[in-house]
């Protein structure tokens, strides 16, 4: 496989440096870097979203007929590795990555000129109303119910894990809406506004004392039934166009290589009790190299996917291997920043109390802080998008025929 980029794509990527180097403001930069989680929040991801859009890179994956750049699968990666390499901040993808191209694909014209450029320039924020207490690998259980009344949609029913609820404008939502038939054919895909009295958002604060995820209890909600996309139990369906957007629609190796670099710099520069930096310690650099190999590994596969991408195949069930290696190798680099960091992270000056209403003050480097929550904010990667033993089968049953 020829790995080079063109003379075309060297040019792309300088282009893209020069943009990165002139307009990603310092202090985003600086709140990228801050941020633990997944994506980062409004306040971060907000201004940083305006400037794409100002200059048209926001929805560099969307068609050029639906108001992205037109980019080939190449460009886009380019785009991400350089935004990776560059601490851009990671943007949500619940609206531009997830429900977009559901709205471009099987979308009414009404339904793409109501939604989509509110998405492109930030008026409008989503949430993802897939899993149910009690439906989430089994996500075909799910007993939300949707009924017909009139021209409305009236909803009831419970879901769990939204992540941004609390910011969101809208959630795409799957309901039930024939209880009588196979489960998979039953549901459809809705999409509901988010303020009104029939729907209640209550936080769950995560492991890493973070409020990212919410319960979301829908007690006669609403939505017109113009804002139904597809047919009423065409919601499987998809479903599945999403999910594998969400698994492997993005390019997970040029950030993981990042990181794995700026842990390795950060390593450098910490002394250790016993051997002078811990990055000159074996077993870290070890770990390191380890990390560094799988990772390109990683990136080789991604630039496969995107090769088919650009013959204009579809990767299908390919996107789990990526989800499942991704998300397993997220939470190795995560592992080694607190094998190294973590005590650091720790520590507090002696006089502070540990408890009370003075916070003590961060002692150590922002490796050394961020170290802890990260890596309990990253154990949900193997999680969300579709646990990894639900990959697996996947793989198992889809890729490998078995
Ligand atoms: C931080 C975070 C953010 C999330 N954000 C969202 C969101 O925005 N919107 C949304 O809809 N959902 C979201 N989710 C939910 C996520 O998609 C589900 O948690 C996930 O699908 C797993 O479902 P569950 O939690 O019900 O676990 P379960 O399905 O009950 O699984 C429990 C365990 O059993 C294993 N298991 C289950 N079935 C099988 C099987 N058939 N074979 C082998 N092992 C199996 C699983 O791998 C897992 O280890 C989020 C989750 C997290 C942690």
């Amino acid at each position: 496989m020829h790995m080079d980029f063109s003379p075309q794509e060297l040019a792309f990527r300088e282009e893209v440096r020069a943009f990165l180097a002139e307009s990603l403001p310092e202090h985003v930069r600086e709140g990228a870097r801050n941020t633990p989680s997944v994506f980062v929040e409004p306040d971060i991801g907000d201004e940083w979203q305006r400037i794409l859009f100002e200059k048209g890179w926001l929805a560099y994956h969307w068609p050029t007929d639906a108001g992205g750049t037109g980019w080939d699968p190449v460009q886009r990666y380019i785009f991400e590795k350089e935004c990776a390499l560059a601490d851009a901040p990671a943007l949500s993808v619940l609206g531009l990555k997830l429900v977009a191209p559901v709205i471009y694909t099987f979308g009414t014209p009404e339904q793409k000129a109501r939604f989509l450029p509110r998405i492109l320039d930030g008026s409008e924020k989503w949430c993802q109303g897939y899993s149910e207490p009690g439906a989430g690998s089994d996500l075909a259980s799910l007993k939300t119910r949707a009924r017909l009344e009139g021209d409305s949609y009236r909803i009831n029913g419970s879901k769990i894990w939204t992540t941004h609820a609390h910011f969101a404008d809208w959630m795409f939502c799957l309901a039930r809406t024939n209880p009588d038939v196979k489960p998979q054919e039953g549901i459809t895909f809705l999409l509901v506004p988010m303020r009104q009295t029939g729907i209640t958002i209550r936080p769950i604060i995560t492991l890493a004392g973070d409020h990212e995820v919410n319960q979301v209890f829908m007690d006669d909600a609403q939505t017109h039934a113009q804002y139904r996309i597809g047919a009423e139990g065409q919601g499987w369906s998809i479903a599945k166009f999403l999910l594998e957007n969400e698994r492997g629609g993005s390019c997970a190796a040029p950030r993981l290589l990042a990181d794995i670099v700026r842990l390795r710099t950060a390593a450098d520069g910490q002394p250790s009790s016993t051997n002078g930096a811990y990055g000159h310690l074996p077993s870290v650099e070890a770990r390191l190299v380890a990390l560094e190999l799988e990772a390109q590994a990683l990136e080789t596969t991604e630039l496969r996917i995107l090769a088919e991408l650009k013959a204009g195949r579809r990767p299908g069930p390919q996107t789990s291997l990526v989800k499942l290696v991704s998300s397993s190798l997220r939470q190795k680099i995560d592992e080694l920043a607190v094998d190294i960091f973590g005590p650091l992270g720790l520590q507090l000056p002696p006089e502070r109390p540990l408890y009370g209403n003075s916070a003590p003050e961060p002692v150590g480097s922002r490796e050394a802080q961020l170290a802890t929550p990260t890596y309990l904010n990253s154990r949900a990667w193997t999680i969300f998008g579709g646990t990894n033993e639900v990959q697996k089968t996947i793989i198992a049953k889809t890729v490998l025929g078995l």
